[in-house]
This record gives C-alpha cells, sequence and structure tokens, in this order.
C-alpha cells in the first residue's frame, strides 16, 4: 500500500464517522420538537429519521469510496438543506423557532471542507435561495427578506474567509514542517561526512605510522630469519651423518631457538597485521595488553636505537579508549621517543620508560625518553595539527593532534612536559570503563 493510499484511507474513515455521529445527531433532533410544541408530530419525527438515515448512507458510500468525498460533501449539504427548509416550513416558516439552523448551514460546510471553498459559497447561495423561498410562502415584505438575505451572505463571507484562514495556516504549518525536514536531513549528512573525514584521517594517521614501522621490520624479520636458516643448515647436516647425530641436547637447543625465531617473525607479521587492518568496532583498551602490543609494534624500529622498559601495576582495568585506538596513541609516542633519541646530541642509546598506575579513579600513562627533550618554543604548539619539526616525508604533523583527539573523546587528558634529567616525558590520563571502576577505587564511589 502506498502513502498516499494510505492517508486516503485513513480520511476516508475520519470522514464515514463523521457522517455516522451526524446521522446520530439528526435521530436525537427528534426531541427538538416533541420539546418545543409539546407533542410527537410523526411527520417531523419521520424527517429527522428520513435525514438520519440519508447521513449514514453518505457514511457508507464514503467508506467504500463509491463516489470521491468532495461529492459527497455536496451531496450532504444539499440533503441538509433540503431538511431544514421542510423542518421549517412545517414548523411556521421564517417564524419558526428553528429558523437559525439555516443560518448555520455555510458555517457547517466550512468545518468541514475548509481545503475548497466551492462548497461554503454554494451552501451560501442555496440557503439564501431556501429562505427566498420561505419567505415567499410566507408572504414577508421585500425589505425582511433583503436583511435576511444579507445576514446569511455575510455568514457565508465570514465561513469562507475562516476556511481560507485556516487553509493558509495548514500550508504554513506543512511547509515549515518541510523546511524543518531538510535542514534535519542537511545536519545529518553533514555529521555523516564529518565522521567519515574523521575516519579516514584516523586511517591515514595509522597507516603512516605502519609505513614508519615497515622500515624497521624487515630489519627486525630478517635477523632471527638468518639464524633460522643457518639453524636448519646446521640441523640437515647433523641429520645426515652417517653415525646420526652427535649431540642430541645440543640438537635440541637448536630446534628451541629456531622456533622462537620463527615465532618471533609471526609475532611481528600477526602484530602488524592486526595495527593496520581497517575495523570499525573497537573493544576497550585493556593498559596492560595495550603496552605490550605498542612495545612489540614499536621495537621493529627501537631495538636497534636502545630498549623500552615497561613499569606496569598488573590487574590494572580496562579504560574507555578504545584497544586499537590505545595501542595507535602509545605506538606514536614510542616512535616520537625513537625520533628524540635519535637526533640528539650527543649520540645515545635510547632508554625509554613506559609507566602506568592506577590514580585518582583513572589511570595514569607516562612515556618517557632520554632524548632531545621539547624546546621551549615547541612546547605550547605541540599538539596543533600538521605542526611538525621533522623534515618533510618524517613528519605529518598529526600523530600528538590526534592522539589528543582520542584521548578528549574518551574524557581523558594528555600532556607532554621535559624531565629534569633531559628528555621529554608525555603523561596520559584515562577514565576507567564503569563497571571495573567501583573495584579499582572505591573512596571515589563514595564521593559521587
Ligand atoms: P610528527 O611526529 O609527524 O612530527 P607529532 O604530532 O607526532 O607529529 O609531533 C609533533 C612534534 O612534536 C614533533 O615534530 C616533535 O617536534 C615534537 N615531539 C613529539 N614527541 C617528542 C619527544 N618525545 N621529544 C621531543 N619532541 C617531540
Amino acid at each position: 500500500m502506498t502513502a498516499d493510499s494510505a492517508e486516503l484511507l485513513a480520511l476516508r474513515r475520519v470522514m464515514r464517522k463523521n457522517y455516522f455521529v451526524c446521522a446520530a445527531l439528526f435521530l436525537v433532533g427528534v426531541s427538538l420538537h416533541w420539546m418545543e410544541l409539546g407533542v410527537f408530530v410523526p411527520k417531523l419525527a419521520l424527517l429527522n429519521v428520513a435525514w438520519s438515515v440519508s447521513f449514514v448512507v453518505l457514511g457508507l458510500a464514503e467508506g467504500a469510496g463509491w463516489l470521491p468525498s468532495k461529492w459527497l460533501g455536496t451531496l450532504g449539504v444539499l440533503i441538509c438543506l433540503a431538511a431544514v427548509t421542510a423542518y421549517l416550513h412545517f414548523t411556521g416558516g421564517p417564524s419558526s423557532a428553528y429558523f437559525p439552523m439555516l443560518w448555520t448551514l455555510p458555517l457547517f460546510v466550512a468545518m468541514y471542507s475548509p481545503d475548497s471553498w466551492g462548497p461554503t459559497v454554494l451552501a451560501g447561495a442555496m440557503t439564501v435561495g431556501a429562505v427566498l423561498v420561505l419567505d415567499l410562502l410566507a408572504g414577508l415584505p421585500p425589505r425582511v427578506m433583503l436583511v435576511q438575505g444579507w445576514g446569511i451572505g455575510l455568514i457565508g463571507l465570514l465561513a469562507v474567509f475562516g476556511a481560507r484562514t485556516y487553509r493558509r495556516m495548514r500550508d504554513a504549518e506543512k511547509s515549515a514542517q518541510q523546511e524543518r525536514l531538510v535542514a534535519l536531513e542537511q545536519l545529518a549528512e553533514s555529521e555523516r561526512r564529518r565522521l567519515r573525514a574523521e575516519r579516514e584521517r584516523a586511517e591515514v594517521e595509522r597507516l603512516v605510522l605502519v609505513g614508519q614501522l615497515a622500515s624497521g621490520v624487515a630489519h627486525e624479520v630478517n635477523n632471527p630469519l638468518a639464524f633460522v636458516k643457518s639453524n636448519l643448515g646446521f640441523l640437515e647436516q647433523e641429520l645426515r651423518r652417517e653415525e646420526g647425530p652427535e649431540d642430541r641436547a645440543e640438537l635440541c637447543e637448536v630446534i628451541a631457538e629456531t622456533r622462537q625465531g620463527v615465532l618471533r617473525i609471526q609475532q611481528i607479521v600477526a602484530d602488524l597485521r592486526r595495527f593496520s587492518r581497517e575495523e570499525t568496532r573497537d573493544e576497550a583498551g585493556k593498559p596492560e595488553d595495550a603496552m605490550h602490543e605498542a612495545k612489540r609494534l614499536a621495537s621493529v624500529r627501537l631495538h636497534s636505537l636502545g630498549e623500552v622498559s615497561l613499569d606496569v601495576t598488573s590487574g590494572l582495568p580496562p579504560v574507555r579508549l578504545g584497544q586499537r585506538q590505545l595501542v595507535q596513541v602509545l605506538v606514536n609516542l614510542l616512535l616520537n621517543a625513537a625520533d628524540a633519541v635519535e637526533t640528539a646530541v650527543p649520540a645515545r642509546r635510547a632508554h625509554i620508560v613506559m609507566r602506568a598506575r592506577g590514580v585518582d579513579g583513572g589511570l595514569r600513562i607516562e612515556v618517557e625518553d632520554n632524548g632531545s627533550g621539547i624546546p621551549p618554543e615547541v612546547l605550547p604548539r605541540l599538539f596543533e595539527p600538521f605542526f611538525t619539526t621533522k623534515p618533510p616525508g618524517k613528519g605529518t604533523g598529526l600523530g600528538l593532534a590526534l592522539c589528543l583527539e582520542y584521548v578528549s573523546r574518551a574524557g581523558g587528558t594528555l600532556h607532554a612536559e621535559n624531565r629534569s634529567e633531559g628528555g621529554a616525558r608525555f603523561v596520559l590520563r584515562l577514565p576507567v570503563e564503569a563497571p571495573a571502576r567501583a573495584e579499582l577505587n572505591p573512596p571515589l564511589q563514595a564521593r559521587r
């Protein structure tokens, strides 16, 4: 069923009910003459019944869609006019107590068909005609007829004007509603575009990190590959000896070492694959796992520069930042630390520490290095998008801006400082996930 036909059916239902209610009221109208005249007049009662029945038929016709609503409405007006005129004729013509009923007819029509002024004008004209007929039959002077005609004309005009006002108000409301819908749709579209752009930017930055790691991967994979290869050569040689391997314990050692090398390669490839894969869902960040993963990922670059040590309180609860985003933030900080140590003068071995503690109902993670430190003029601009001190092709200036965005969105903070011993320290504060919050820090719950 189309929206149009559903709307038409709903309208028909309303109109049908309307005809039935009118029919019931016309029946109740039998009591009117009874009250006024003090006697029951079968002729008048019959008129009411006929009037009522004709409206029931109109209601049925409306519900079944036998005739367009417009025609049924006009038919209804004609029936009302005929019934009222006959009623008046039987009860004293222009001097009948029911005479004002005629005057209300145009208003009645305007009320039921506000969308078109035709039926109201027609009802007004026909009412004037009916009054004239009654007046003529009663032999009233033309002056009275003129005044009555004029009065009904005025009521008709009033009804037409009222219907027009109603129509205009409804059209204005409709177009305002339409404008609101269009504005809402535009808002939703721009929000969708913003989210898409944000996702793409995050994706690009992550791939930039993968690119930075990739150069180290070759070296990191080559190392274990080299000894896996030489170990396999040695094993083959030993197994080919006619008298069998000389030292079985040594063989087992070589196999264990080879397995270690293969596992290391597998780990590097798996980490890098997981990190570079596009995913929309991100589970709550587990600080300890994230730190280990970030260290493993960054080690392909940091391995040759120095060491990264971890200082983590075990059993830290999950944080509100997603796991992948947390890993991305930490890898970013570690690679920046690597750059800072690499460019430091005099040259030194990197010593980078990643520390995590639960503090004040949240989590504090620090990444500190023994690099060049942050120059005072650079410090206020660190988190600005596209701010970089690195040569073109090495830095995008987006890493820290994106880290700050992720962290702030999770309700955390990120700031940088210089260490008194030299080098820089980045401090990350993150709120923990709500359910674990109570376990980690009961006093905070009490304070709430
Ligand atoms: P990019 O690394 O691409 O330059 P970032 O937003 O990650 O972009 O970093 C912005 C700038 O902050 C870097 O160019 C560098 O000057 C400075 N910076 C970041 N981390 C450190 C650090 N550990 N030590 C010194 N300076 C740093």
